[in-house]
């Protein structure tokens, strides 16, 4: 038998379509439902194609396409897009494409509480969180907003049949870190075990058949799957060690950001591993392994993903920086954090070395 049940569950409340072809068949829909009438389409610039099929489903009720999304919302950028959707007379935002362009409309929401509509295109997850990021000087400030949090969201697997496959696998890898470290957040419930369990299992079930027939409308079907469901974990709880990492080799060093977490989820899970023996327990059932650390590690390598910092351009001298500002960050983990322990993890993954570590 188990121990006690004791935990606290809230739910947030988003609409999500998931249907092929439904970014342009159900956004409107969506929009109408919200009671929104004019609306501005964010985009990036490499998306603009796919925003404007969808801006023009949207008829009389599209006010504009906006393509100034870039990667971590630069602050000015997200200036230029508040004008923008003020000088339309928006009365809400359509998102089109990756964490950047829904960063963007999260940006937009968080000035000027207008409601948002997120039409995702990659792994990322961003489109079932409250949270929302903005790059100042260099730096990158994070925070949480129910207002940010979009409205609506429509899953359309078609947008990821042109994902590159690096890029599908490494988004995908990101998505399963929102779920591993979901699994022993401090605010996890039972029902985000099952989504974590479940989004592990169909997202790297998917990734190797993406990977093989890129065109699959099935396995783009699986993976949009189970990157809602490791969104919804990451939407619903607070990440540890891994998502702080990741943020700080992301903000201070300028890693890519799915490329980041694909490399340093393995040493981040097997650093935490002896202190949460019932989430690598159910980590181990969702990837069928005895190694869940190496399973991931191995999962990512095989579909060619980077396998260390130093292959993403870290230099070996940032590991003291990268790995003092890490501990001297306050965030929830299972295992206490201190320079040196951090520095292993960092070290492991600069490397790329088999993931392994001794008991706390
Ligand atoms: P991204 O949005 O920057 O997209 C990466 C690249 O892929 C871009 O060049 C983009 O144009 C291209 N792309 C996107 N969809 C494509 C498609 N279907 N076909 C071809 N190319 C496509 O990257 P991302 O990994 O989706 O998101 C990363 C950003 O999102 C980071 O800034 C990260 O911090 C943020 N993020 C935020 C949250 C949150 O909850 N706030 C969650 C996850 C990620």
């Amino acid at each position: 038998m188990k121990d006690l049940l004791d935990f606290t569950h809230e739910s947030r409340q988003v609409r999500v379509v998931f249907r092929p072809g439904a970014a342009t068949t159900a956004t409107a829909g969506e929009a109408a439902g919200l009671g929104l009438r004019r609306l501005l389409v964010v985009c990036g610039s490499h998306g603009a194609a796919t925003a404007r099929a969808v801006a023009d489903s949207l008829g009389p009720a599209c006010a504009g396409l906006h393509d100034g999304a870039r990667m971590h919302v630069p602050v000015e950028v997200a200036d230029r897009a508040v004008e923008a959707a003020r000088a339309a007379g928006a009365d809400g935002c359509v998102a089109v494409g990756g964490g950047s362009s829904i960063g963007l409309g999260k940006a937009i929401a968080l000035r000027t509480g207008l409601p948002l509509i997120a039409v995702p295109s990659t792994y990322s997850g961003s489109e079932m969180t409250p949270v929302w990021g903005l790059t100042e000087h260099g730096a990158k400030r994070t925070g949480r907003d129910p207002v940010v949090l979009p409205r609506a969201v429509v899953y359309d697997p078609e947008l990821t049949l042109s994902l590159p496959v690096p890029l599908s696998v490494t988004s995908g890898v990101n998505a399963i870190a929102h779920a591993v470290e979901a699994l022993y957040a401090p605010d996890t419930s039972p029902l985000i075990a099952l989504m974590a369990a479940e989004g592990v299992r169909a997202m790297a079930t998917a990734l190797p058949a993406v990977a093989d027939a890129p065109d699959s409308p099935a396995a783009r079907g699986q993976a949009l799957y189970g990157a809602w469901l490791c969104g919804s974990c990451l939407g619903a709880t607070t990440m540890g060690l891994h998502h702080k990492l990741c943020h700080v080799l992301g903000g201070t060093f300028g890693l890519p950001h799915a490329d980041t977490h694909t490399v340093v989820l393995p040493y981040a899970l097997a650093f935490n591993a002896p202190a949460v023996p019932d989430a690598v327990a159910t980590l181990a059932r969702a990837l069928d392994t005895t190694d869940v650390p190496r399973a991931l590690r191995d999962l990512a390598v095989r579909l060619g993903a980077p396998r260390s910092l130093a292959e993403l351009g870290l230099k070996e001298t940032d590991l003291t920086q990268a790995a003092t500002e890490t501990a001297g960050q306050a965030y929830a983990n299972p295992r206490a954090v201190t320079a040196d322990g951090a520095l292993a993890v960092l070290r492991a993954a600069y490397e790329g070395v088999e993931p392994e570590f001794p008991a706390p």
